[in-house]
């Protein structure tokens, strides 16, 4: 029975709940999904990430838009259980100790899937160590390898700890968790009563490893000179395999995870193209990501579909079924979780934004190819647009990382335009985005607004939320777009795809920007305005053709056939 074979699933970030600061974007919230739908379908997992005490950060943003980072305050003990166990990691320089702090997340069936939070802020650790768990994505390579050397051999050594002695698959959600590896090998070696790792323990290790990459852009692939790795992780017996391990004197996570993986995939089709590209020499398959539809799916729309679609939490492919529901439902439905989000808005900004208003939604990391402000390209003709076509507001949020200074020149110029275009167009950039508002975001608004710069957004996620809710998108040709999006039928598109080059554009995003103002003046705002039965024929198709489809569920299903499974079933 396939069912029985446990799958470890390691990942830097998991965000499961939004008062957890145990994730940043979109990484954790698939993690978390993910959890969410192998307990749905009783798949034995158990998932391993770290801590961080103080989080990713909070964010405030000033009346200029700048972004202050606080850290996020939280009690571990009132959402986790303290596991008795601890285990230790040898680094170069110290021992350190590590706990697990567990979190259950039960499935609609009952079933439950753990998730260990790894902890190093422990008596016995130095000062130095006890921080090592305590901020995601902050401090210097060495400090984010020790981290991963807590997630990947630590989290090895937990799972043992707590009796995973028989995992089926280890599966590596970025290469951030790569030095697992590490541990499976020494553990290898142990097994077969030697001290030094071999070649052919690689093969064996290679077995039961999957890895999903999830970025093209550089940045997201951890890499560590060499000596700094001797440094920090000391004289590690894989060390004596030298040419496996380290290439041209780095430790490149990827590479290492390319290397000992079995199976690997890119998280949309496109991206699986894109990565195939960037690693020539591995056999990359595609999984395209999803959502977890219970999760991501408004009040008023539950209601809708306990309604129309009994049974949808769990047969997600029953969502098709939404072009049966009339109409008239699916606006009042959408109507009240609209009405939810602005009275959120008003509240927070006093932006006095109207329910009767088109209503653009665009929440992202705050980075440059993410191109926030695309839509102000030509501020006169969005300000004719408005004033001719149809008036329309604008809700905006999304952090900035605390070192990324591009992307907090992105917030401020957001603000600016805010203020200028103030009596024209309603705009307002919500601080601190996180699951919560990412929820009433992708479910209020009219339309979900995505501008990434192709080829560099691997799937996004966003999207897929704002479609369960019947919100179509307005996007660029990339990521789960290329596949979900159908030309006026399930939203639409800017620009066109971009074809076999894989190269960044340097692109002054002139084009796009005049095709985003066609599509809302010749087609979107009239169709919302004056058409307003074919809009919500949009909104349908949206959930019909892409709810039932770009999900957790139905992802899950295939890591567990071509992942997990590969080679034991045809998929
Ligand atoms: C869904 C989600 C993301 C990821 O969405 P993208 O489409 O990849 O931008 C990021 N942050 C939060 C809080 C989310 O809910």
């Amino acid at each position: 029975m396939i069912n029985q074979q446990i799958i470890a699933y390691f990942s830097m970030e998991i965000g499961i709940d939004t008062n957890l600061s145990t994730y940043s974007g979109g990484l954790g919230v698939l993690a978390g999904d993910t959890i969410r739908s192998a307990a749905d379908l009783a798949i034995p997992m158990v998932a391993v990430s770290l801590l961080y005490r103080k989080g990713y950060f909070y964010q405030k943003l000033d009346s200029e838009g700048n972004q202050r980072e606080e850290p996020f305050e939280w009690t571990p003990e009132d959402y986790l259980e303290e596991m008795p166990v601890r285990v230790t990691v040898q680094l170069a320089n110290s021992t350190v100790s590590i706990r697990a702090w567990k979190y259950e997340v039960k499935g609609i069936g009952g079933f439950t899937v753990p998730v260990y939070f790894l902890d190093t802020d422990l008596d016995e650790n130095s000062q130095d160590d006890r921080q090592i768990t305590n901020h995601l994505y902050g401090g210097d390579d060495a400090y984010r390898l020790r981290q991963e050397a807590v997630l990947g051999i630590g989290g090895i050594k937990m799972l043992r700890a707590l009796g995973y002695n028989d995992v089926f698959r280890y599966h590596m959600n970025e290469g951030h968790a790569s030095l697992l590896i590490f541990e499976l090998l020494v553990e290898e070696a142990n097994n077969q009563g030697r001290a030094l790792v071999t070649p052919e323990d690689i093969e064996t290790v290679r077995q039961k490893c999957v890895f999903t990459t999830h970025t093209p852009v550089p940045a997201g692939h951890d890499k560590f000179p060499k000596s700094l790795a001797l440094d920090v992780l000391g004289n590690h017996p894989v060390f004596n395999l030298e040419s496996e391990i380290f290439i041209e004197d780095t430790l490149n996570m990827t590479y290492l995870a390319l290397r000992m993986s079995n199976y690997i995939n890119g998280v949309a089709k496109k991206h699986g193209e894109v990565s195939r590209l960037m690693f020539a020499q591995y056999d990359i398959d595609s999984i395209t990501n999803g959502v977890h539809v219970p999760t991501w799916t408004s009040e008023p729309f539950q209601k809708l579909y306990d309604t129309y679609i009994p049974g949808w939490r769990g047969d997600n492919l029953s969502l098709r079924y939404a072009l049966k529901v009339p109409r008239n439902e699916i606006w009042n439905a959408h109507s009240d979780a609209k009405r939810e989000l602005l009275r959120y808005v008003n509240k927070k900004t006093n932006a006095g934004m109207e329910q009767d208003v088109f209503t653009i939604g665009f929440a992202r990391r705050a980075t440059p190819y993410k191109r926030a402000s695309l839509l102000f390209t030509d501020i006169e003709r969005i300000k004719r647009i408005a004033e001719q076509t149809g008036r329309f507001q604008i809700i905006y949020a999304g952090k900035a990382h605390p070192r990324d200074e591009g992307g907090k020149e992105l917030i401020r110029e957001i603000f600016r335009i805010k203020e200028l275009l103030k009596n024209n167009i309603k705009i307002v950039y919500l601080e601190n985005y996180d699951i919560d508002l990412g929820k009433l975001l992708t479910s209020g608004v009219d339309i979900w607004l995505n501008t990434p710069q192709p080829p560099l957004e691997a799937s996004g996620t966003s999207g897929m939320k704002a479609a369960l809710n019947g919100v179509p998108s307005l996007s660029v040709l990339d990521g789960w777009w290329i596949e979900g999006h159908i030309e006026g039928v399930t939203g639409w598109s800017i620009g066109k795809e971009q074809q076999e080059d894989t190269q960044v554009q340097v692109d002054d995003g002139i084009k796009d920007a005049k095709d985003l103002y066609d599509k809302l003046e010749y087609v979107i705002l009239p169709l919302y305005y004056r058409q307003r039965d074919r809009y919500i024929d949009v909104m349908q198709h949206s959930i019909a053709l892409n709810g039932s489809f770009f999900n957790t569920k139905r992802m899950v299903l295939q890591y567990l056939l071509k992942a997990y499974h590969k080679g034991m079933v045809q998929f």
